[in-house]
């Protein structure tokens, strides 16, 4: 899951940007309207936070730019203007809610959970095998045992499981869990990935976490596995 805050005040963004990224998600900053324009257009956000001041150009400006792209991110305002009027015109024009300034954190976070779970049809609980994930209570089991994950494997997990059976390349899963300013090497997939095989697959007989050669990794369960390679005798026949 990938947000953009677009917020001009640096201890602002600092702070929003920290908490979510504490909560799993990667995280962009724009400081500016035309920052966050670019940001749309050149990535795929599944949720914009936008400040409606910014020294650039008023939010609602934005809000309107983002809004006339046809499939736009869901978008959530903050905003120091409480008035009614500012919210309802806010809402108008196509914000999917309005936070007003001061705000709690974890508020925050509640509404933006709220969000992602509105614009995703996808199930809130995955299952592969005998691993499922549960993505609003964050709480990953594996044969009915509870395991604990760190923010950034509940991430690729997460992503893994929402893609089962489909190979992810390394890029893929950075760009999904990192932010986009991670300038390190693809190679840290590769660390994670081996503390999640620790962590849902090296006490268990059948491994979920597959290797893909050439391109990175896929989650699947061994059922699938099975179908995809049915008699190894078939492989020989033209
Ligand atoms: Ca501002």
């Amino acid at each position: 899951m990938r947000l953009l805050v677009v917020e001009d005040e640096r201890r602002i963004a600092d702070f929003l940007s920290r908490g979510l990224q504490g909560a799993g998600y990667a995280v962009d900053i724009a400081p500016t309207g035309t920052a966050a324009l670019d940001c749309v257009h050149s990535a795929d956000y599944d949720l914009v936070i936008l400040d409606l001041m910014l020294p650039d150009m008023d939010g609602m400006q934005v809000l309107e730019k983002i809004r006339n792209r046809q499939i736009g991110p869901p978008v959530l305002i903050l905003s120091a203007r409480g008035g009614l009027d500012d919210r309802v015109k806010g809402l108008e024009q196509g914000a999917d809610d309005y936070l007003v300034k001061p705000f709690a954190f974890v508020e925050m976070l509640a509404r933006v959970r709220a969000l992602l779970r509105r614009g995703q049809p996808a199930p809130e609980k995955l299952q592969v095998a005998d691993l499922s994930l549960d993505c609003i209570r964050r709480k990953v089991a594996r044969a009915g045992e509870a395991i604990d994950l760190a923010p950034k494997e509940f991430g690729i997990l997460e992503y893994m499981m929402r893609n089962k059976g489909r190979p992810l390349s390394r890029t893929m899963i950075v760009e999904h869990v990192w932010d986009m300013d991670y300038d390190g090497l693809t190679n840290i997939v590769d660390v994670y990935i081996r503390h999640l095989r620790g962590k849902i697959d090296d006490r268990f007989p059948v491994k979920l976490i597959q290797t893909v050669r050439g391109i990175g990794y896929m989650i699947e369960g061994p059922d699938k596995a099975a179908e995809r390679h049915p008699e190894p005798a078939a492989e020989h026949q033209v």
